[in-house]
């Protein structure tokens, strides 16, 4: 008999499976369908001894306190400062798009140009989603506005997303502003820092009390019916919890091909983005993240794919649009009719969540529906 069984043992599922058996002193079964905890923040030793994402490569950042003095009980960190290079018209250069970004790309007295009239425009420091740029009235940072548009967006959305930036709503590619500044850094929160000895590591300390059992390789369809508890906390994909009742909602997939490399580093910053060029979207070398020294390096590609469900394929994201949002409504109105059910989770949520974002949430729900 278990107090709450909880499906899914991502960071939704472990932060809350962790506050109840702490805090409340209750006991909970958490389930995850694979072979391991962590969820999409999963990583581990490959073959070779060298420290890998499986889903992809995960950048702690974020400007809560809270989330990072919480995350802090289960954790030493160490500092990071993710990097992008993009490849435009054969050049690498910075992402976001910046002022050193200009410089490289474009002969010095249009850059200065373009620099003042950014500065004048907009302000030293100000960050302008693409999509608010292209609205300018001026004449030059128009013609710039479509230069980025077109080389750094077009190309990486469409191969993303299999749609055009405009399509999305306008936060997809806000998360990657043109930024009036000359940091050059991926993030620019507060906090940027990894946990010293990976996710996996963490997620242990965060399940390991005695209130709580983990049962993994195993779909809550199967047990659902064979196991006693109070109250369900669901984190899965939420149109599969209501068996697709109003039709799938769409997410994008991926698929990642890590390779192993013979020498220390293969490139010069964690990621490099090929908005035009390739039919993958960018190159993550894990050394940069993990900060692990040895010989040998490991890169993942990663190739954007289309999601069906029941293909075995992962629902990486949900894709963030108007007629979405009206459909996962629809959902979200199922769930006030089962009041012993709590939805959290990127994919409970239908949101584009961040980690912090989904500790956050998960803490929130805590205190102010379940600790009550
Ligand atoms: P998940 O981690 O997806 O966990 C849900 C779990 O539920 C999964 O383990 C799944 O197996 C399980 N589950 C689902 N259905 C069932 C079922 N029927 N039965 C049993 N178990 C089930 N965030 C950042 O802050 N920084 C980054 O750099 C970053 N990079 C990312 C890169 C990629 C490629 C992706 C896809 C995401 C990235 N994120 C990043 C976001 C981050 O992965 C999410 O915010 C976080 O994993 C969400 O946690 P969650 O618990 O909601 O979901
Ligand atoms: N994006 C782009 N070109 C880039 C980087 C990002 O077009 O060089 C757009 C793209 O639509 C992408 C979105 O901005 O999906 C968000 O980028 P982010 O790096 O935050 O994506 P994530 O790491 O979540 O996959």
């Amino acid at each position: 008999m278990f107090d709450y069984l909880i499906v899914g043992a991502g960071f939704a599922g472990s932060v809350l499976a962790e506050r109840i058996a702490s805090q409340l002193d209750k006991k909970v079964l958490i389930i995850d369908k694979r072979n391991h905890i962590g969820g999409n923040a999963y990583d581990h030793y490959d073959e070779n001894g060298i420290l890998v994402h499986k889903y992809g490569p995960h950048i702690f950042h974020t400007n809560s306190k809270k989330v990072v003095d919480y995350l802090s009980n289960f954790t030493e960190w160490q500092p990071y400062f993710h990097r992008v290079l993009a490849i435009i018209e054969g050049q690498k250069v910075p992402v976001p798009f910046n002022l050193t970004s200009i410089y490289k790309l474009f002969p010095p007295n249009f850059a200065s140009k373009l620099e003042d009239e950014l500065i004048a425009n907009f302000g030293y420091g100000q960050k302008i989603p693409i999509l608010k740029l292209r609205e300018t009235k001026n004449k030059n940072l128009k013609w710039l506005a479509e230069y980025i548009y077109e080389n750094v967006f077009y190309g990486y959305t469409l191969k993303q997303w299999e749609l055009k930036p405009e399509e999305l709503d306008i936060s997809v590619t806000a998360r990657v502003p043109v930024y009036i500044s000359r940091d050059d850094r991926y993030f620019q929160d507060t906090y940027q820092i990894m946990p010293r000895y990976g996710y996996t590591k963490m997620f242990e300390k965060m399940l390991n009390h005695k209130n709580i059992k983990i049962l993994l390789q195993t779909d809550y369809k199967e047990i659902i019916h064979h196991i006693k508890f109070d109250r369900l906390i669901f984190t899965g994909p939420i149109d599969e919890y209501f068996d697709y009742l109003y039709g799938p909602l769409p997410y994008r997939s991926l698929e990642f091909d890590f390779k192993l490399v013979n020498y220390e580093f293969y490139q010069e910053c964690g990621t490099i983005n090929f908005p035009n060029n390739n039919n993958y979207t960018r190159i993550t070398e894990f050394k940069y993240l993990t900060g692990q020294k040895c010989s040998m390096s490991v890169i993942a590609f990663e190739f954007p794919k289309s999601f069906q469900p029941g293909n075995n394929q992962i629902p990486y994201y949900p894709i963030p649009k108007q007629e979405n949002h009206i459909l996962y409504k629809k959902y979200h109105q199922e769930t006030k009719k089962i009041k012993s059910v709590t939805f959290c989770g990127r994919l409970a949520d239908y949101q584009y969540y961040n980690m912090d974002q989904i500790v956050a949430r998960a803490l929130n729900i805590f205190e102010k529906e379940i600790s009550l």
